[in-house]
């Protein structure tokens, strides 16, 4: 018998279902996969978090710095008396897991920042601008505060997390990073993060003078002195609005009873 091949219909190519429909299930399928991507993006920072600890990640970065750090020049007076002050106000945070370092860069800008392995770079920027020891010490205690939450890690770009996992599985040494100061002080924590690193920082600033005054002097002083503005978006775009964190840190002050007055330190080299 011969074989007469039926002849397919027109419409076999044609899907049943109504082209909306099918649309339909094709977005709720792609967020669906987006949405699984999200969630194990956001848990790998939690799972670096649990597998490298303080200590390990301090000994990973032991002399790491950001790829482009210019160090302010050698003969830097501020470097040692700025060191000291981070020593003193790092003794006040009980078994901190991280030995801190502090460098300054040569920027103009108004930033801080706390980086992995206990590294607080301060802007030269920054330096210029702070009146009294106890201006600086509240920003320094902040960015202590931001290492006491593990915020710094939180904050690193998904690629970086990923690498610094690589490394601490695998055992290597120093991680290489491979990360740009820029890219890094464009970090933001969110505003919860900002605040918990606030009220560590007025802590530490309480244990060292007794008294709080003059710890958010700084911010007065960014947010009034207008001809400040283009110095100060490094600080702003990355740290909540200047007049937002004043009222937060009195209110804080006064919750806690903290004296809001007392002696003003001079920076060591003025
Ligand atoms: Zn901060």
């Amino acid at each position: 018998m011969r074989y007469v091949p039926r002849k397919a219909p027109d419409d076999v190519n044609v899907s049943k279902e109504h082209p909306l429909v099918e649309a339909s299930t094709l977005v709720v399928g792609l967020s669906l996969i987006f949405l699984a991507i999200a969630l194990v993006l956001v848990l790998m920072v939690d799972i670096v978090l649990l597998f490298v600890s303080p200590q390990r990640e301090a000994e990973m970065f032991s002399s790491w710095r950001p790829d482009d750090f210019v160090a302010a020049e050698d003969e830097d007076d501020r470097l040692r008396p700025l060191r000291d002050l981070t020593a003193r106000l790092v003794s006040h945070w009980e078994d901190s897991p991280y030995e801190i370092r502090v460098e300054i860069s040569d920027d103009s800008n108004l930033n801080a920042m706390a980086l992995p392995g206990g590294l607080i770079i301060v802007t030269s920027g920054l330096l210029n601008t702070v009146e009294s020891e106890n201006e600086l010490a509240f920003v320094i205690g902040h960015e202590l505060g931001h290492f006491r939450n593990r915020d710094h890690i939180r904050g690193l770009g998904r690629g970086v997390v990923l690498s610094i996992l690589i490394a601490a599985v695998s055992g290597s040494g120093g991680a290489d990073l491979g990360a740009s100061l820029g890219d890094l002080a464009l970090r933001s924590f969110s505003r919860g993060q900002e605040s918990d690193a606030d009220e560590f920082g007025l802590e530490i600033v309480l244990k060292e003078y007794g008294h709080v005054d003059e710890a958010w002097r700084f911010f007065e002083r960014i947010d009034h002195d207008n001809q400040f503005v283009y110095l100060i978006t490094a600080y702003v775009s990355t740290h909540p609005a200047p007049d937002d964190r004043i009222d937060r840190l009195q209110d804080l002050a006064k919750a806690r009873r903290w004296p809001a007055e007392g002696a003003i330190t001079p920076l060591a080299w003025q």
